[in-house]
């Protein structure tokens, strides 16, 4: 009984029901109105989605098992290893940084509107490394490996990336003055429409969203980000602002003609679990065990995926720049 009790509880927390459940079963139901109610009834949103998407996609016979199927057993996994790893990297850059933010600022809608430009730098650099910088590329490599685009990618990541990802934005927003509650605030909008633009064909064919594709990131720029065409690698970093990726020349327009074909370049096994997740470690391992010198096999760990020591690189980089030039 006590094991059916226990799935159940990771049904409701999976659903990002148990905050709602438990105003409800307080009584208070005043409660809602505040920042926690309020939070309480946006948590659920995603997941229903990806139950929606899901039926949708078994009804119009695109059902995508072989996504589907890997990104539960990540889940899975996840839930098991790295559950509070990222939160203890928060707090810890917090009480590390906070005495060396370089401006104060307060919790007016100004501050909000710089707290969220400041975030998407983290978050730009964050994600620029994981996929300019080889090792890095090992902890993000999990969440590009999925070959068709629907919301349950949203958890397709290797474990240790959360941490890494939220120890560099969590620095980047303290260091320019951003406070924790404006931060925490930042997160929670962050993580929400960061786990909608994974939002997939079945239930949004074009998700360009009209005169928006112009103004922020829409999944459509975020599916040309999770693409393997050589004219889309390794643009739109951006979550929901593309500011920085205008600032640094990645911004990428899906375009009509060019249809999106989703995963990594590397040969691989997208429906196994294993290569999904450590595919990308045993790759470099073996770069590097072969690399001649211990200069190159310390320049394989740091150089883009795609760099070779003999000099035929194929990074994203040189393989787009092939691309545009006989285009
Ligand atoms: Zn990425
Ligand atoms: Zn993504």
């Amino acid at each position: 009984m006590e094991i059916l009790q226990l799935l159940w509880q990771e049904v409701l927390g999976f659903l990002g029901v148990t905050p709602a459940l438990e105003i409800l079963k307080s009584g208070d139901y005043s409660s809602f109105k505040t920042y926690d109610g309020i939070a309480s009834l946006i948590y659920p949103i995603i997941p229903l989605l990806l139950l929606l998407e899901l039926a949708v996609g078994l009804v119009y016979k695109k059902p995508q098992i072989k996504v589907y199927k890997v990104n539960f057993l990540i889940y899975i996994f996840n839930r098991f290893v790295g559950r509070f790893i990222a939160i203890a990297m928060v707090t810890y850059c917090l009480g590390l940084f906070s005495s060396y933010a370089i401006l104060e600022t307060t919790n007016t809608w100004y501050w909000f509107i710089y707290a969220y430009i400041v975030w998407e730098l983290g978050h730009f650099v964050y994600h620029y490394l994981g996929h300019k910088v080889r090792l890095f590329w090992c902890l993000h490599s999990t969440h590009h490996a999925p070959e068709e685009m629907n919301l349950s990618v949203t958890h397709a990541h290797f474990f240790l990336e959360a941490p890494y990802a939220d120890t560099i934005r969590t620095t980047v927003c303290i260091l320019l003055g951003v406070k924790p509650e404006m931060l925490f605030t930042v997160m929670f909008i962050d993580g929400t429409y960061g786990a909608f633009i994974h939002i997939g064909e079945n239930m949004i064919k074009d998700a360009r969203f009209g005169f928006l594709n112009k103004l922020m990131l829409t999944p459509s720029h975020h599916r040309v980000h999770h693409a393997r065409n050589p004219l889309y690698m390794d643009t739109n970093f951006c979550n929901l602002l593309n500011i920085w990726d205008r600032v640094f020349g990645t911004y990428q327009e899906e375009q009509r003609d060019v249809k999106i074909e989703y995963g990594i370049t590397r040969e691989m096994n997208s429906g196994n679990f294993l290569d999904v997740y450590f595919g990308e470690i045993v790759a470099l391992f073996k770069d590097v065990v072969n690399a001649p010198g211990i200069l190159n096999k310390i320049l394989y760990l740091f150089m883009p995926p795609g760099w070779s020591h003999n000099g035929d690189h194929k990074t994203a980089k040189v393989v787009r720049k092939a691309y545009l030039d006989n285009s």
